[in-house]
Order: C-alpha cells, then structure tokens, then sequence
C-alpha cells in the first residue's frame, strides 16, 4: 500500500515562512479520529477507557487533544505526573505505571490520585511505607515463558524485568487487602509494536483466565483489566494495518466466553502509546548535501537526536521526497544526520527518486517514540514541535531549543553569562 503524508509539499512551503526545518509536524485531525475510533470499538464494555503512554509523546498540548476525546494518562516518571497534573488530569484519569519507582514519584501518584499499577511484589511494602496503601490499586503480571500467538513466538516475557510472577499476584493481592486495598486491578503488557489483530484478544484472554483464578483462590474481585501498550502501527508500506474494531470484537468474545460464565464484570483500560499517535505525526527535514563516494549519501538537516528509532534499533521509518511522488524510486541512497556516529542513518541503501539539495524529506511515523526518545549528543538541539491543526493552520506546540537551553544546567557558573 502507498503511504501518503498527512501534509502537502504547499503546506511545507507555507510552513518554512515561519519555521525552519527539522521539525516534528502532528496531525490534529488524524490524532482525534483515531482516538474517537478506539473510544467506539470499545464501547461494548461499559468502563472503557484509554490511558495514553504519555513517555510516546510528552506534550501537553496533544495531551490536551487526547483529553478533549476522553482520554486519561498512562504516566511512569516524576515529570509526566507533574505535566499531566499542570493539565487537570486528577484521580481515576492518571494510571501510574512505573517500575523501579522512586519513593518521590509514588509520593505524588498518591498525592495526585492516581490509580498507582505495581511493578513488584516488593514495592507493597514499599509503597506501604512510602506513603500507604490507596484504596485503588493495580499489579503488574508477568507470566514468564515465551508470549506466543497461535504458534509464533511474539516476545520474551521470561526475559522481561517487569511485573510480578502468578504466586507473587495471589499473595499480593491477598495483601493489598489487608493493608486497606478495595478497588483492584491487573495489568500485563507482553508484546510491542503488535502488528496483528490477535495481540489484545490473546492477551485478555490470559488476564481474565488469570483474574478469575485469582478470584477462586484468594477472594478478590479485580475490578479493570489494564490490557497497556502494544498495538503497532504499519511501519513499513506493505503491512496490513490493524483493525481496531476486529481487535475490540476479538476482547468481547473472549470477555463473554471467560468472565460472563463465571459472573464477573470488569472494565478494560488501555495504555496505548504508538497506536494513538505513531501515524499521526512525521518528522519534516531538508536535504543539504550530496556526497558520492563508495555508496551516495544524502545528508539531511535532522538527525538521530530528532529520531532515535533508526539509529537504536535499525526501524524501517517510511521517507517520502515530497513533490516527488510519482517519480521512479531508481536511485539507492543512504539517508544521513551529521552525529559522529555511522548508525546515524535514518535509511540504508533506501530506493528513493532523485533528491535534489533542497528538497523537503517527509519521515514517516514518527508522532510516537519519535521526539520523545530525543537526546542532545554531539551538543545538538532538539527540533521544534508543531501542530497541523484541523483548520489547516499550524500551531507552535514546542519551541526548537536554542544553545542558551543546552547550556542553562550551567547556571551555576558565570561562565556561559
Ligand atoms: C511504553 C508503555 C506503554 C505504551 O506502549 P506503546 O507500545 O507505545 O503502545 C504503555 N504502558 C507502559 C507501562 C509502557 O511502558
């Protein structure tokens, strides 16, 4: 299947009077349809919410967005507690899901509401300790082994540090109730970047065989199951989209067939990151230089500082030459950043048209783990974010970082004054 771009190369030129590439550019539109469409695929269960991965795209104004459609937020750190808090995200609409957790960031999940999701049996007593256990609470399972869809093999949950064993979730919960806990809930997330309508449904089925396990051996009754992250997106042109409604309807028939018979009733939360906002956001750069020496390299004007996910784990991320789209994909390029690394490439021996210096390079897909996974090496700044609104206006939701910024934790110096 073709992959479009969201916005036009006229829009691109409209926006360069304004703002210099590379930026990150999300799309409004896209953004709340996607968002209303999970809302309706789910709308069976009746306590259906989704908690966006605020670590996939740390912005407020796009957790605005996702407000605006009813969603929540799925935090794990200090400071997307305090974003999500500065936006009026309060109690029942923060899930905090956290591993290793500081005493200070249960402090404030507590202080804030927040429906806290243990990753350890140990952090009971820990959290006990730290600041009491809350009526709500929630814990993380991690049924070891390999995670597997019919026969393939989807991940390595045996591998994984997170989440606590059966033995450990039948004891916890047992303990939770003793030390005040009413409201409990489960929470599992065993394979990322699903490209399958299968992931959610196998993955619910196992949390509500699970849950009414629970329920025979110790007494409690979970009131939601947290089925987190984990829908991928098509990354590459020749994947067959995920349909959320299929996986919805594959949630409802696992739900009637396990909890139904055994009379339970629970609401499903999500924590989706990728899917809710991965398509919905690319990152714009320019070509600047051509260079032909054993292979030809076109350097652009962003880097892996801008996007991480080519560099760190080899991502295929879709590049289209805008205005260029009909021509013939007949020149094999490597497309560049300027780090002093060789794996700052955001594509190898990629089959591109022609690219000329000063064309505008649109990579695809990157609204989720994409700015977010930014970083400064090489003293480079962090690109600016802007946002298409459904008006065909662009909004600034993100200043470019100047050098005063990189310097500013040598305020304590005057050496920079
Ligand atoms: C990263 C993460 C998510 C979101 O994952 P996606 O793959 O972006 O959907 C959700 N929950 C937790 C606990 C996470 O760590």
């Amino acid at each position: 299947m073709e992959k479009k771009t969201f916005v036009t190369l006229e829009q691109l030129k409209e926006i360069e009077k304004e703002y210099p590439t590379p930026y990150h550019l999300y799309d409004e539109k896209g953004i709340r349809e996607n968002a209303l469409r999970l809302k309706d695929a789910f709308s069976w269960n009746k306590g259906f919410k989704e908690y966006f991965a605020v670590k996939a795209t740390p912005n407020p104004f796009i957790l605005k967005l996702l407000q605006e459609c009813g969603c929540g937020v799925d935090c794990s750190s200090l400071t997307e507690l305090m974003m999500s808090d500065k936006l009026g995200f309060h109690g029942d609409d923060i899930m905090f899901s956290s591993n290793d957790t500081p005493a200070e960031e249960f402090l404030l999940a507590r202080k804030l509401e927040a429906q806290i999701n243990l990753d350890d049996y140990t952090h009971i007593d820990f959290l006990n300790q730290t600041c009491g256990i809350p009526e709500t609470i929630c814990c993380r399972f991690n049924p070891g082994g390999v995670f597997k869809i019919s026969t393939s093999i989807m991940d390595n949950p045996g591998d994984a540090k997170y989440g606590f064993t059966k033995s450990q979730m039948i004891e916890g919960y047992q303990r939770l109730k003793e030390l005040g806990a009413k409201r409990f809930g489960i929470h599992s997330f065993l394979a990322s970047n699903t490209v399958t309508n299968e992931y959610y449904p196998t993955l619910a089925r196992i949390l509500f065989e699970t849950i009414v396990e629970i329920k025979e051996q110790t007494g409690v009754e979970i009131s939601f199951v947290n089925l987190s992250g984990g829908i991928g997106i098509p990354y590459r042109p020749d994947q067959e989209p995920n349909d959320i409604y299929k996986i919805a309807e594959g949630v409802k028939k696992a739900y009637e067939e396990i909890l139904v018979p055994a009379g339970m009733e629970v609401a499903i939360y999500t924590e989706l990151g990728r899917y809710m906002l991965g398509p919905y956001g690319c990152l714009v750069t320019k070509a600047i230089h051509e260079k032909h020496i054993h292979k030809e390299y076109i350097g652009v004007d962003a880097c892996a500082v801008n996007l991480m996910r080519p560099a760190m784990y080899g991502a295929y991320h879709h590049i289209t030459v805008m205005g260029k789209e009909q021509e013939p994909c007949d020149h094999k390029y490597d497309i560049t950043g300027s780090l002093c690394e060789n794996n700052d490439k955001f594509a190898v021996d990629r089959m591109l048209p022609k690219i000329d210096t000063g064309d505008f390079i649109v990579i695809h897909d990157t609204g989720a783990h994409g700015f977010a996974m930014g970083y400064n090496y090489n003293g480079k700044l962090k690109s600016a974010e802007l946002l298409l609104k459904e008006d065909g206006s662009v909004q600034m939701i993100r200043r470019a970082e100047t050098p005063e910024d990189y310097f500013a934790t040598f305020d304590f110096t005057d050496i920079f004054k």
